[in-house]
């Protein structure tokens, strides 16, 4: 699931907070995340443990590891839980 995308068409802060996501705000990219949708597969967890720390407030911190492997473990989200946009 594309990780900047809900239906085929790009993210927008708008939508996502409007949808329920939290915002998890980084320095080149936000990392937002629904609990409602989430199914606990763990794909994040394992994926980049730095970035996404269960146990960890905040659990999500979008400035750890680099940029693009966070990106692909948001994209590797079954659910669609987690989303990103990257910043200018
Ligand atoms: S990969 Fe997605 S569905 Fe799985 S635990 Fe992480 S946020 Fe939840």
């Amino acid at each position: 699931m594309k990780g900047n995308k809900i239906n085929q068409r790009l993210v927008t802060e708008a939508l996502l907070l409007a949808s329920g996501y939290r915002k998890y705000t980084g320095e080149k990219l936000d990392i937002y995340y629904s609990s409602e949708i989430c199914a606990h597969i763990g794909n994040c967890v394992r994926g980049n443990p730095v970035a996404f720390q269960v146990g960890r407030r905040p659990w999500i911190m979008s400035d750890k590891g680099e940029c693009e492997a966070t990106m692909a473990v948001v994209n590797s989200c079954p659910t669609g839980a987690l989303k990103y946009i990257v910043k200018e």
